[in-house]
């Protein structure tokens, strides 16, 4: 009976009993890269920003309709700053369809209003508006640093970073002492805390003299001194307040990555680094690093967009190879996170066809919410590659879905993707935590995920 069971159940196994000395050692190297680029990488600007600073030190040039589309050329499109499509022409034509992997770039955070500053009881204030899905309440009493840019009216654009550094000031929303909480711990969480109420403490120190709003005159003499700016100069800028903890091991055995926004540049830096080591792909391979995942993929930065179009539609023209025909030969791996099944709140999952950390890459055949609704589902026949491609290249990976039924759930830029004839489906890190300031991930997944991305890249095709 032994045997029979062997030959016929199906028993996942943890991902540590499937890799030997060498494997854990790359997986160390790899990781030790992606700490330092979530470090670094804040904001979508600041990923793309830092990806194509790191594709130009590999050779990949700014994309020109006159470059020969040659097997091997490495080229990059900047789309306004806030997205990136990265290509590595393969050696068949993109008549034979590309491998894309899409992950996004941006995250649930705190963006500062357009009239943003305000003094009371002599206290100075930024007000904000939330982006993305958040549980209000992790936002208050934690570290915060702001990033983003100032665009004046004379066209220039003022990058602002105040408070990643660590002899940098930071910021904070305060939170109500315990001892007269009384009204407000009977409240639910959702209301405990309130949109409005996420107002960031700036300073406290009045400008010498008479009259009122001497706190706001220092902040904003400060800020004309360092940037330039005035109280106006707010109208034209997109500030973001994301929290400043530094990205860190967690555990004793280091094992886990603690830091904020795994969501997704756990997937965007496994493309990245799969693409960088692309060696003479047969089929095209494009990276693409999407903005505005986080509030439904919509405007010219988001996967809706058709800047990713017109990108594909130039490679496509370069080889007089019509974009709809690329598109149905093409295979997308929409590379985002999962939730990761989290013991501590065993009650939302259905413990079977949930990912598990240090399982691998995990794979959803379907996302969506209640009877599968706004989810792309790809099809059998694309899992099965998948389990022959990842079999063949020894990827550990697991297969996920997001939650029990009717628990919630959402949804990732793949239907965008499959609505334009691409055969796609979603593969990216289990994450715990996921949406809050603080996530954690673990390193052999980030690394599975790489391994995943690279296979499918280097494979020529279902
Ligand atoms: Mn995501
Ligand atoms: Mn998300």
């Amino acid at each position: 009976m032994d045997e029979l069971k062997e030959q016929l159940f199906f028993e996942p196994k943890n991902g540590y009993d499937r890799i030997d000395t060498q494997e854990r050692l790359a997986l160390e190297d790899y990781c030790r890269g992606y700490i330092r680029f979530l470090d670094e990488a804040r904001t979508e600007r600041e990923a793309v920003a830092l990806a194509i600073q790191m594709a130009e030190e590999r050779g990949f040039v700014e994309y020109r309709s006159d470059l020969e589309l040659k097997p091997g050329l490495r080229v990059y499109k900047n789309i306004r700053g806030k997205s990136l499509l990265l290509a590595v022409i393969g050696k068949k034509p993109l008549s034979e369809g590309a491998v894309f992997a899409g992950a996004h770039i941006d995250n649930p955070r705190l963006d500062l209003k357009q009239m943003p500053l305000y003094e009371t009881d002599e206290m100075a204030y930024f007000k904000t508006h939330y982006y993305g899905g958040i549980k209000k309440y992790q936002w208050v009493t934690i570290p915060l640093e702001l990033h983003g840019v100032v665009a004046l009216k004379s066209g220039e654009v003022i990058n602002v970073s105040i408070g990643h550094e660590p002899d940098e000031p930071k910021f904070v929303i305060t939170d109500l002492l315990p001892h007269l909480a009384k009204d407000q711990i009977q409240k639910t969480l959702a209301e405990g805390i309130t949109g409005e109420g996420l107002n960031i403490l700036i300073g406290s120190t009045p400008y010498a003299g008479e009259g009122k709003d001497r706190v706001k005159l220092a902040v904003l003499s400060m800020l004309n001194d360092d940037y330039g700016i005035n109280e106006e100069d707010f109208l034209s800028a997109e500030l973001m307040a994301v929290p400043a903890f530094p990205v860190c091991e967690i555990g004793f055995d280091r094992s886990l990555i603690g830091g904020f926004g795994h969501d997704d540049r756990s997937c965007a830096y496994a493309q990245l680094a799969a693409l960088f080591a692309v060696e003479d792909p047969e089929r095209t391979c494009v990276c693409i690093l999407a903005d505005k995942e986080e509030i439904g993929s919509e405007g010219v930065s988001g996967m809706q967009s058709q800047a990713f179009d017109c990108f594909m539609e130039d490679l496509c023209a370069a080889q007089n190879v019509r974009l709809r025909h690329c598109f149905e030969k093409s295979f997308c791996l929409s590379c985002d996170v999962s939730n990761a099944f989290d013991p501590l709140y065993p009650e939302v999952s259905e413990k079977r066809n949930e990912s598990r950390v240090n399982y691998g890459l995990a794979i959803l055949k379907y996302t969506g919410a209640r009877g599968k609704s706004g989810t792309s589902d790809a099809s059998a026949e694309i899992v099965a590659y998948l389990r022959r491609l990842f079999e063949r290249e020894g990827v550990v990976w697991q297969m996920a879905a997001l939650g029990k039924v009717d628990q919630g759930g959402g949804g990732t830029i793949a239907k965008y993707m499959a609505n334009r004839n691409i055969d796609t489906i979603d593969a990216g890190v289990p994450v715990l935590s996921m949406h809050a300031p603080f996530e954690v991930v673990s390193k052999f997944d980030c690394y599975m995920t790489y391994k995943g991305i690279l296979a499918a890249y280097q494979d020529s095709g279902m």
